[in-house]
């Protein structure tokens, strides 16, 4: 490490619109990680990194990095390819737990490290903590033995991997400075390049639900996380879709471990189904599984129920015991009769946190049964007094605010008027 650099002249660089060498790029990262670059001056270069960006050679140089911050992860061993998928996160968004057993019952290995939610968009691992007994944090011999016997792994991602994004990310979260697109690029693909996957597909949301509500930023923040990937040897595909409404009918942790189950038993909302189907095609596409077995066989038939009990249950959950169910529920009516316009997946997203399936802020508990049921999405026809979301919480306490954030949530006019959203797929980016 170079002991030439300082902080400050690094900020200012970037401040002044420089390019950072990369030498300065590797002496910030591992500074700050070993706790040399203090948090203000690294909330200074943050901001003047949102403010001026970062060329794709500073973000690539950055990322690399973050990868060699901390450990790396190695999946040779297995007999078939990997491949993993990646959402920036929405309302509703369960793809991760049917689309993993899919995979994996169609011939790829699917490590598949994820994280808990924070805010108004909920995480993989606090809705599978729904199942009775179900482990999140495994050893790295324990997650390789459940892939090895499953095909698939959905786990806790270890803390030795990508240190520097855990305090950056900390740090971006509470300076505003969350936005960056080469900050969120570097961050989602020096985790998944350490998790040494062979393949990735990533699922960019846009639309209220989303962090990038912009569907151009989302496209662009595609173009150079598939960069980043195919720059480190990751055959890496991005899809941007839509997260203008919320995904399938249920918001919440239990409730969306139900619709997974439905999902898996060839039933379920059809959102959610083509979505899973098309994010698995492009899994088997950028793995070069060759599948002797079509997606939308392998989720009618069984095969994919089939992975998802043995992986559930190697990982120690009891699909024997009954899901959570909240103490209490309310409803929202419609207010007249007619077409639903909208359902805005961001002001559900904050209502669901709000009666208690999210957290405030990392370590918080929240409550597996919360969450809401939707009856009714954009384009269907509802009549007054109907109800059109289900309100489910153990405190009764929290329907009032819940309920407040779902204001303008829901748009009902004439049965002639058109409904405005965004298509299910917005863009593909990759090979
Ligand atoms: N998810 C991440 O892991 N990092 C970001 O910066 C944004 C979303």
């Amino acid at each position: 490490m170079s002991l030439n650099f300082t902080a400050v002249e690094i900020i200012a660089a970037k401040r002044d619109k420089l390019e950072l060498t990369d030498e300065q790029i590797d002496w910030t990262i591992k500074a700050y990680t070993n706790g040399q670059i203090a948090d203000e001056q690294m909330s200074a270069l943050l901001m003047a990194i949102l403010l001026n960006g970062m060329n794709s050679r500073e973000t690539s140089r950055w990322t690399d990095a973050m990868i060699l911050s901390g450990e790396t992860m190695n999946w040779s061993m297995l007999d078939r390819p990997t491949v993993d998928k990646h959402s920036t996160g929405g309302v509703g968004d369960k793809i991760t737990l049917p689309l993993a057993p899919l995979v994996a019952a169609c011939g790829a290995a699917v490590p598949q490290l994820s994280g808990r939610g924070l805010g108004h968009t909920g995480g993989t691992l606090d809705k599978l903590e729904s199942i009775k007994g179900w482990k999140a944090n495994l050893s790295n011999s324990e997650m390789m033995k459940v892939i090895q016997e499953c095909g698939a792994v959905i786990c806790a991602a270890g803390s030795g991997l990508a240190p520097a994004d855990k305090k950056l990310y900390a740090l971006r979260d509470v300076t505003g400075t969350v936005q960056a697109i080469p900050l969120i690029a570097s961050s989602i693909m020096s985790k998944k390049i350490a998790e040494g996957t062979g393949a990735l597909v990533l699922d960019v949301k846009t639309g209220s639900g989303a962090f990038m509500s912009d569907p151009k930023d989302a496209g662009n923040l595609a173009k150079i996380m598939v960069e980043l990937g195919k720059r480190a040897g990751v055959e890496t595909r991005a899809l941007v879709t839509a997260m203008d409404v919320p995904l399938g009918l249920t918001v919440g942790n239990a409730l969306e471990i139900r619709e997974t189950i439905e999902v898996l038993s060839g039933g379920g909302p059809a959102d959610v189904i083509e979505l899973t189907l098309i994010l698995a095609q492009e899994m088997l596409d950028a793995a070069k599984v060759k599948s002797k077995i079509d997606p939308a066989t392998a989720l009618k038939n069984g095969a994919a129920m089939d992975v998802w009990r043995k992986m559930i249950t190697a990982q120690g959950g009891d699909l024997s015991s009954p899901l959570p169910i909240a103490k209490d529920k309310t409803y929202m009516k419609a207010d007249r009769s007619g077409k639903l316009l909208n359902l805005d997946a961001l002001k559900v997203g904050i209502s669901a946190w709000k009666l208690g399936a999210g957290r405030q802020k990392q370590g918080d508990r929240l409550q597996h049964g919360a969450g809401i049921e939707i009856h009714a999405k954009p384009g269907d026809l509802v009549k007054q007094g109907q109800n059109i979301l289900t309100l489910h919480s153990d405190d009764s306490a929290r329907f009032a605010p819940a309920l407040e954030a779902l204001a303008g949530a829901v748009t009902i006019g004439d049965e002639s008027e058109k409904v405005s959203r965004l298509p299910l797929i917005i863009e593909r980016v990759g090979d």
